[in-house]
């Protein structure tokens, strides 16, 4: 009995110990400068960045094109209130959201091509950048 739970409990442990080999194996570059492994290491954020400001770009151009209902409604409220403002403020309004919306979406596509693309990584202990 005593036997059994023994097997299995080094069973278990030696299929974790796979896992986690494994999964360092997977996302676990190490540095090559001063080998630090992969809990040294974090992804350099150069896709999500530039996708944010891209997209961010994008997404104004597009809210300022796209804001046409929304500068309408905004139009109409603002005019009822200060004739002139509404106008503007609903093409702000859509300038903005489409910037956030634009940011969004962008950091979202940056991040992908992050992890899939461009996989330029930082050491945090030697501050080596490399590619893998
Ligand atoms: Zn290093």
């Amino acid at each position: 009995m005593t036997q059994n739970q023994d097997t299995e409990e080094q069973e278990i442990n030696r299929l974790l110990a796979e896992m986690t080999a494994l999964s360092e194996d997977n996302h676990g570059p190490v540095c090559p400068r001063c080998g630090a492994s992969v809990d040294q290491i974090c992804l350099v954020p150069y896709g999500s960045r530039t996708g944010a400001a891209v997209g961010g770009a994008l997404g104004a151009g597009v809210g300022l094109m796209a804001r046409k209902s929304l500068s309408t409604v905004c139009g109409l409220i603002g005019n009822a209130i200060v004739p002139g403002v509404g106008l503007v403020a609903g093409k702000m309004t859509g300038m903005l959201l489409g910037f956030l919306t634009g940011t969004t979406v962008g950091q979202a596509v940056g991040s992908v091509v992050d992890h899939t693309v461009i996989r330029k990584y930082r050491c945090k202990r030697c501050q080596q950048t490399f590619d893998v």
